[in-house]
């Protein structure tokens, strides 16, 4: 290939090595044990230390280096100079080196719209830092599966890239992928598609055929999530935190639905998992059946829900019961 690679390629290759620099940030604010908690709705919609930095970072470095690029975070921060520090110039050079799909090799910078989600599953973060920094547990560590440690699997770290209005690549960073190998195991892991080249960092795996297997919020159910699930009538329902994270789910066969009946989750929840599930051939829409727009100016909040599926969309669709359609409007 002699012309340079394509603006999109180029801003998933620097996503990626940005994502990287994250997940090292969202392990280390854990390891101070000053996490910083500030409520922003209230209680069960926090923001950490990590949170901030990580934003930063990643807007920082991204318009840094595509300066027309559009990108929004979750984050309302204050505007102010980014140490130098937290600034990654880096590319992943495995990513620079694959072909762009032709439908998206001559896109502008200024036609990109990039969604930070810079810690998802920050109740779950701060939840095992609870336990973590708990004087019992410092003294006389417990068994991880017995203890909220396990919620550190929950946290990812999310960018998406939109054109058109539409999820078409992603990066999602895992800090704390292997954390249960122990000291000394290297933490974290980051995966990545673009439509039309497929998705990496994983082995794409479904739940064995006919098995439904429902992954759901553990701490924003309410009576619409629950009715619906029950309609689906899954063989199993599991209940874990983050957005990212129950799409890592779907593509490694862990479960075959993320349902979520209820407003709660944003764009930036959805874009980069978006992406990288309908790269391996999944779906991911309201609870109407309806896509989500990923324009720079659409409203945040995913009113209408979020189901994502590998496959079998349909019937988790038509199980969707009338009372729920009604009180979640697609607008
Ligand atoms: P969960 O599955 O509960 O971890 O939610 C996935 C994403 O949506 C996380 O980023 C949550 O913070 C967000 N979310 C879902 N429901 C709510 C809610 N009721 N209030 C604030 N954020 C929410
Ligand atoms: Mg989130
Ligand atoms: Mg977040």
């Amino acid at each position: 290939m002699a012309s340079s690679p394509a603006v999109l390629m180029r801003l998933v290759a620097s996503s990626y090595a940005v994502a990287e620099q994250a997940g090292s940030v969202v392990r280390n604010v854990l390891q101070s044990g000053e996490l910083g908690i500030v409520e922003k709705t209230g209680a069960n919609d926090l923001q950490t230390l990590a949170d901030r930095l990580v934003q930063k970072s990643i807007c920082a470095s991204l318009s840094r280096s595509f300066p027309k690029v559009t990108i929004i975070g979750e984050e309302d921060l204050p505007v102010e100079a980014v140490e130098e520090n937290l600034i990654e110039s880096g590319q992943n050079s495995v990513i620079l080196q694959k072909s762009c799909p032709n439908q998206y090799a001559s896109l502008k910078e200024e036609e990109l719209v990039v969604w930070v989600d810079p810690l998802d599953g920050t109740k779950e973060y701060t939840e095992a830092a609870r336990v973590l920094y708990h004087p019992v547990y410092i003294q006389k560590p417990v068994h991880h599966h017995r203890t909220p440690t396990r919620l550190l699997d929950h946290v990812t770290v999310l960018i998406g890239i939109a054109y058109g209005g539409k999820a078409i690549a992603g990066v999602i960073n895992q800090p704390f992928y292997n954390y249960q190998l122990g000291a000394g195991a290297s933490l974290g892991r980051t995966l990545w598609g673009v439509l039309g080249l497929g998705a990496f960092g994983f082995q794409l795996q479904e739940v064995p055929d006919g098995k439904r297997i429902i992954t759901t919020t553990r701490s924003h159910s309410n009576k619409l999530v629950t009715d619906t699930i029950q309609a689906m009538e899954p063989h199993d329902v599991i209940r874990v935190g983050g957005a990212g994270n129950k799409i890592i789910q779907l593509v490694e066969g862990k479960a075959s639905a993320y349902v979520f009946a209820s407003p709660g989750c944003k764009k930036w929840d959805t874009c980069a998992p978006e992406a990288i599930l309908h790269a391996v051939g999944g779906k991911l829409t309201d609870m109407h059946g309806n896509a989500y727009r990923y324009n720079a100016d659409v409203k945040h909040m995913n009113s209408a829900g979020v189901l994502a599926t590998l496959r079998d969309h349909q019937y988790y669709l038509s199980r969707v019961p009338q009372a729920v359609l009604e009180a979640l409007s697609s607008d």
